[in-house]
């Protein structure tokens, strides 16, 4: 049995379960409740019939669906349980996959970003930052935070903040 089956067997045999332990009881008292139970318990048992009903029609050999996996290729697929719809018209609809590739979706296929700044195209996922090629973003952030970049020697060989002080 599968997953399904199971819950709906759980769900069917709970309801029953129910239902019999209300009888027993004030019927006049727990008629609201029973009615409850009793549309769960129909519920499942529909969704229990019509799956029952799906795997009785199914024909391993239909036709349909065996003409349909002959026109399958590479960017059409028809599973091995496909559905089989007959139509109005002499035929039917047979369930089947259309590959969409990411240009036909209007997705981008460009893993590559450019630079707000100076527009060059940087390795997505590189050192690049908040929209900026490396460079850009070295440049942005020596400005924005001059603190980080003052150990950084001049021509005369001391950092931009040294004073006597330091030694
Ligand atoms: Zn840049």
């Amino acid at each position: 049995m599968t997953t399904i089956d199971t819950a709906l067997a759980y769900r069917i045999s709970a309801a029953t379960g129910a239902i019999d332990h209300l009888m027993d009881g004030n019927q006049t008292l727990n008629q609201e409740l029973i009615d409850a139970h009793k549309a769960r318990k129909d519920e499942a048992q529909a969704i229990r019939d019509r799956i029952e009903k799906v795997r009785a029609d199914f024909d391993p050999a239909d036709p349909y669906r065996a003409a349909a996996k002959e026109q399958a290729n590479d960017d059409l697929e028809v599973d091995d349980d496909a559905v089989v719809s007959p139509g109005d018209d002499p035929g039917a609809w047979v369930q089947a996959w259309i590959w969409i590739r990411n240009d036909e979706a209007g997705i981008s296929e460009d893993d590559e970003d450019v630079c707000r700044t100076c527009g060059a195209e940087y390795e997505d996922g590189g050192d690049g930052f908040d929209g900026e090629c490396p460079d850009c973003a070295d440049k942005t952030d020596q400005k924005l935070n001059p603190e980080n970049y003052v150990d950084e020697p001049f021509d005369d060989g001391y950092p931009a903040n040294w004073t006597k002080d330091d030694g």
